[in-house]
């Protein structure tokens, strides 16, 4: 479970995971990763885990906030179990699916996604999720299942597939369609989120929403060459649209206003262009720095 300035929510969760697990009878540990928290999540975590002496749990706290995707591999990076799933602090993933999702897991299944039915998000945003998902379906190099965040369950063997991929930028969703095995959805309804405001802002969901589309598709790619393909045939129409208006005599168009527009055309393709190739080369600059992908301040384990 990673975690961002959940305070509020931490308690709840807690509760409603020992509620949810306990009655099926097996034996489980919970993974906080505190992502940098500036309220007193930390400290609540701390002392909820204090207070539940009987609970397996181990609590990472970053060293700052990295991300949600980056929290999530320092807790995969951490759980030891057969089988991981990745949720939500929020209370969003509402627990109860999670008895589902080993059912599943129990009959063979490696990778147990979830598969949004409703959000309770309001009508923009929910219409951003929607063609963001469906842009990066058509989009992607591999099959990327609509609808489905990161709550899932995932067997050892996926978990250590996922582990041992070299590259520093995660989108687990993606990486996790990438490494195969065998993969079924399971539907539910999201919930509202329970405390709190959503810790995504617009900013840092664009900024996913693109590391989604460019580490698994190369289409922005082809679209230059489309763009150029396309300008260059109007520029070869316009050439011999002027050419041939010399040869019969006639005067060459004149204005600065077209040639204008066409500067200006030139120019915003290419500059369009030098961005699509732009952030390519930031993902093969951030690879090959090499840094580390998270740095942790503490762990505490119950
Ligand atoms: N989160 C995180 N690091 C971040 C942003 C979010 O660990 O930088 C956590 C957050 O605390 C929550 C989960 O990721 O547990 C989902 O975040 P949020 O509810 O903001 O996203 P949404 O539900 O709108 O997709
Ligand atoms: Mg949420």
């Amino acid at each position: 479970v990673p975690f961002l300035n959940e305070a509020d929510n931490l308690p709840r969760l807690i509760g409603a995971l020992e509620r949810a697990l306990t009655p099926l009878g097996l034996p489980w540990e919970l993974v906080l990763v505190d992502d940098g928290s500036r309220d007193n999540s930390l400290a609540v975590a701390k002392a909820e885990l204090q207070r539940r002496p009987q609970l397996n749990a181990t609590l990472i706290s970053l060293s700052r906030n990295f991300g949600k995707e980056i929290a999530i591999a320092a807790g995969l990076d951490a759980a030891e179990g057969d089988a991981v799933i990745v949720m939500d602090g929020d209370l969003q993933d509402p627990p109860e699916v999670l008895a589902q999702f080993i059912e599943r897991w129990r009959q063979g299944i490696d990778v147990v996604y979830a598969i949004r039915t409703k959000r309770k998000e309001s009508f923009l945003k929910r219409l951003a999720y929607s063609s963001f998902y469906r842009l990066l379906q058509r989009l992607s190099d591999i099959e990327i299942p609509l609808d489905s965040g990161d709550f899932g369950l995932m067997d050892r063997k996926v978990v250590n597939a996922l582990l041992a991929l070299p590259e520093r930028q995660r989108f687990i969703r993606g990486l996790r369609s990438f490494v195969g095995f065998r993969q079924e959805g399971l539907h539910y309804e999201r919930a509202g989120r329970e405390a709190g405001k959503p810790k995504y802002t617009l900013r840092a969901l664009i900024r996913l929403a693109m590391d989604g589309l460019i580490s698994f598709s190369s289409a922005p790619l082809n679209l230059i060459t489309y763009l150029g393909l396309g300008s260059c045939a109007t520029a070869l129409m316009l050439i011999g649209r002027v050419l041939g208006r010399a040869i019969i005599g006639q005067k060459p168009p004149e204005g600065w206003a077209s040639t204008m527009v066409v500067v200006l055309f030139f120019g915003s393709v290419q500059l369009l262009s030098f961005g699509i190739i732009g952030e390519y080369l930031r993902r093969i600059f951030l690879e090959v720095k090499g840094r580390p992908t998270f740095l942790i301040r503490e762990v505490v384990r119950s």
